[in-house]
């Protein structure tokens, strides 16, 4: 039973960019962000433009109200009431007009400045290792390209725009009621503080709150992504742990939903008291407006307290955004920070500078004292040197766990070595360019992948140029052609989920045809341990038997039919080359390989001559 695409079923372990805690907001990581920002400078331009003139459009109604009762109310004159409505209008709705304008740069700009990123962020995880692969959360990497990215598009298409859009209206506001009446204004801004402190408190519960949730949320997508994937399903299955798993995501389930109740009640709060405090400011303005006509300043009009509580009301909802866009802000670094500690990832294999490319290649291999490991701690090669002369096979064969996958993982670089060297037609791997060392080498690997397609669909992925006698003459030499032509869709024939609708041993011919069709200088054959029956096991044999017999290739195997094919015999046990020759002159050695023997591949063989 291959472990599920979701790895290992680990507890809820946090990675160390989950532990990262607050973000520290430097230059580095605001000029970062800017970096995002600067292609699309003349459209930010454009936006801050609509921004100013919408924010200033939709004050002057306000303002205007003070014209509409003074000089056309109390005077009774109707003409001016006639013309200040009309204007009034007009400018309502030339301030929403620009206002749709402005919305759809915005969106337009923070779309494309997202889909950028994800492009990059795509980009970026397909030159990650197979190590990064093998041990990250794929919950977490989902997280990452989905909920962090549109995230910023949030950030870039509100947050932003609205901390300019409410700055701008604050400032109008505020020279507006300067203009009217200075004593007024202040008592008006002596009222904004009080709404300072409970903000404050509120922002930060949110931001506990907010950082929960999101941890909360990727461990949910990653029992999710284990237990509910093929593979992983089936393991609950046939362990029976249901329960164990129900249980498991239920209770992450719970702290979600207690997590989603305080974050939404803690905003909820800080509405209310923020109400209550707003409705405190016009009262103190009539109060202090009325005193002051009454008995002191007799050029304060009534229009002019309308138009200072008006604009009073209007500063609330730009002064309560700008408050709680420091938490917004916050959690946009956070985000932000979030990604950019994923594009800082280092990609461990790196085409080389100056790659070398040949014109062609043979497929040749050496191990000069390779040393290796997949973990610091833990070394699984040692040592390790053998030499595979091009048009020759080696068999590699040991104990379970001794390290055979290991070695050939090396020749494609999918990890370098710790130590030593690997050889790839007389040049280090590490010097090759990583296009034609991939391109030359093929792997059958141990467990196949088949996408969720077509069978075409499958075969064209190593060669899209491929054509049908090509295919066919593949799926020929790999022993499956038979299959495909008894099905009445042929090559058209679905694979599901995985290939899991085709049986293990037709998915190994499959993917031998797909090698074949790469045509690789190097062909790396990784036997499947999982016992097939010696029919199949018989197909797949004549399916290698002529594709080793003219091409270089290294063959990891478990039954003797496939050693005995190779030209040379290397016993590896615990991550050592301890034994190596021929079959006759290892068989009667006494050693490692006489035990395998004895054990494993003759009674496989006997097995196999019954049946
Ligand atoms: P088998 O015949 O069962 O396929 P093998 O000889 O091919 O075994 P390897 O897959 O090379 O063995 O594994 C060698 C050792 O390296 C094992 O102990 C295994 O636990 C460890 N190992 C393999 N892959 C990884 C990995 N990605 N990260 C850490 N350790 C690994």
């Amino acid at each position: 039973m291959p472990p599920g695409p979701g790895g290992h079923f680990g507890r809820g372990y946090l990675t160390e960019e989950e532990k990262a805690n607050r973000p520290k907001v430097t230059k580095e990581l605001l000029q970062r962000i800017a970096g995002y920002l600067k292609p699309y400078w003349k459209q930010l331009l454009l936006v801050l433009v609509c921004l100013i003139f919408s924010s200033i459009f939709s004050l002057l109604p306000s303002i205007l109200t003070g014209r509409i009762i003074d000089d056309g109310l109390i005077d009774r004159n109707l003409g001016m009431l006639i013309k200040l409505i009309i204007l009034s209008f007009a400018v309502t709705v030339l301030s929403n007009l620009i206002g749709v304008a402005e919305s759809y740069l915005n969106t337009w700009i923070a779309q494309h400045i997202s889909f950028d990123m994800r492009n990059q962020m795509f980009r970026h995880l397909q030159k990650m290792s197979q190590r990064f692969f093998t041990t990250s959360n794929q919950g977490d990497i989902v997280t990452r390209m989905t909920s962090d990215i549109a995230g910023v598009e949030t950030v870039i298409g509100n947050t932003f725009t609205s901390i300019l859009s409410n700055i701008i209206t604050l400032v109008v506001a505020l020279i507006a009621m300067f203009q009217k009446n200075w004593i007024l204004a202040l008592i008006s801004i002596a009222v904004v503080p009080l709404f300072t402190l409970p903000t404050r408190m509120a922002g930060r519960t949110r931001w506990t709150l907010t950082r929960e949730s999101q941890e909360c949320n990727d461990e949910i997508n990653g029992i999710l992504n284990e237990t509910l994937s093929v593979s992983g399903q089936l393991l609950v299955k046939l362990f029976v742990r249901e329960n164990h798993e129900y249980k498991r995501y239920r209770t992450m389930n719970e702290k979600m939903m207690r997590l989603n109740i305080r974050e939404r009640m803690a905003g909820r709060w800080f509405f209310v008291v923020l109400s209550t405090f707003s409705s405190i400011g016009p009262m103190l303005l009539y109060l202090a407006g009325g005193i002051m006509i009454m008995k002191y300043d007799s050029s304060l009009t009534v229009g002019d307290i309308t138009v200072l509580v008006a604009l009073l009301g209007r500063m609330y909802g730009p002064v309560n955004s700008l408050l709680n866009i420091q938490v917004d802000w916050v959690r946009s670094m956070a985000m932000f920070t979030r990604i950019f500690e994923y594009f800082d990832m280092p990609v461990e294999i790196k085409n080389p500078k100056n790659a070398i490319t040949p014109d062609h290649a043979e497929g040749e291999v050496r191990f000069v004292n390779v040393n290796f490991g997949y973990e610091k701690e833990r070394q699984i090669l040692k040592d390790v040197s053998f030499e595979l002369k091009s048009g020759h096979s080696v068999a590699i064969v040991g104990p379970s766990g001794s390290g055979k996958s290991t070695i050939v993982n090396l020749i494609p670089r999918l990890y370098d070595v710790w130590s030593g060297q690997v050889m790839f037609d007389g040049h280090d791997v590490r010097k090759l360019d990583l296009g034609f060392l991939r391109r030359n080498t093929g792997i059958v690997t141990q467990e196949t992948y088949l996408f969720n397609g077509s069978i075409r669909e499958n075969l064209l992925y190593a060669n899209p140029d491929a054509t049908e006698e090509m295919m066919v003459e593949a799926c020929k030499k790999a022993n499956i052609y038979d299959f495909i032509s008894s099905q009445p869709e042929g090559l058209d024939t679905l694979v599901g989920n995985r290939g899991l609708k085709l049986s293990g041993g037709e998915k190994q011919r499959i993917s031998i045809a797909r090698v074949l069709l790469k045509d690789p200088a190097l062909l790396i054959f990784d036997e499947a341990t999982s016992a097939l029956d010696s029919i199949s096991e018989d197909l797949i044999q004549k399916a290698i038997d002529p594709l080793i017999e003219s091409r270089t290739s290294i063959l990891i195997a478990h039954r003797l039919s496939t050693i005995l094919a190779a030209d040379e015999i290397l016993v590896v046990k615990d991550g050592e080359i301890v034994e190596r020759g021929s079959h006759k002159e290892l068989v009667n050695a006494g050693g490692t390989y006489t035990e395998l023997y004895e054990t494993q591949f003759r009674r496989a063989m006997e097995e196999g001559a019954k049946t």
